[in-house]
C-alpha cells in the first residue's frame, strides 16, 4: 500500500493552552492516518509572517501573526488517503460559528480569531509548510496497520 498524500496540521497556541493537542492527534490517529512528523515550537514572527505569506495584507494580518506568536504551537504532519481535504473536513470551516458539531473547531472554537487548529488548503500548500516546519525532514517507517485501513 503506499498512499502518500501529506498535510501539514497545526495546533494553534490557544489549542496547546487548552489541552487539546491529545484530542486532535486521537482524532487523526483514529481516522486512520499515518504520524509522519511532529514538533512543539514557539515559531517567531517571520516565520508565521512566512508560512501565513498568502494573507499578508489583510486586515486581520497583524492579529493574526501576533496570535500565531503568542504561544507555542504543536505541528504535525499525517500521511493518508486524501489527506489534505479529509484533514479540513476534520477541521471544520475557518469560522467555527460555520464549523458542524463533530469537528475539530466546531466541538472546541466559537471565534475565527481563536479557531485552535491548522490544516493546509492543498497538496501544494501542504508540501511547502511541510518543508517550512521540518526543514531537517521527516521520519520514512511503515505503519503495519495499513492492511486494515486500506483495501
Ligand atoms: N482569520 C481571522 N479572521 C478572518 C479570517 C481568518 O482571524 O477573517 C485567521 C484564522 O485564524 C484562520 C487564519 O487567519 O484560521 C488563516 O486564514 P485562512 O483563510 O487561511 O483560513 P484557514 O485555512 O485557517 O481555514
Ligand atoms: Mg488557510
Amino acid at each position: 500500500m503506499s498512499v502518500q498524500e501529506r498535510t501539514y496540521i497545526m495546533v494553534k497556541p490557544d489549542g496547546v493552552q487548552r489541552g487539546i493537542v491529545g484530542d486532535i492527534i486521537s482524532r487523526f490517529e483514529k481516522r486512520g492516518f499515518k504520524l509522519t512528523a511532529l514538533k512543539l515550537v514557539h515559531a517567531t514572527p517571520e516565520h508565521l509572517e512566512n508560512h501565513y505569506a498568502d494573507l499578508k495584507g489583510k486586515p486581520f494580518f497583524p492579529g493574526l501573526i501576533k496570535y500565531m506568536a503568542s504561544g507555542p504551537v504543536v505541528g504535525m504532519v499525517w500521511t493518508g488517503l486524501d489527506a489534505v481535504k479529509t484533514g479540513r473536513a476534520m477541521l471544520g470551516a475557518t469560522n467555527p460559528l460555520a464549523s458542524a458539531p463533530g469537528t475539530i473547531r466546531g466541538d472546541y472554537a466559537l471565534a475565527v480569531g481563536r479557531n485552535i487548529c491548522h490544516g493546509s488548503d492543498s497538496v501544494e500548500n501542504a508540501e511547502k509548510e511541510i518543508k517550512l516546519w521540518f526543514p531537517e525532514g521527516v521520519v520514512q517507517y511503515t505503519n503495519d496497520n495499513e492492511k486494515w485501513i486500506f483495501e
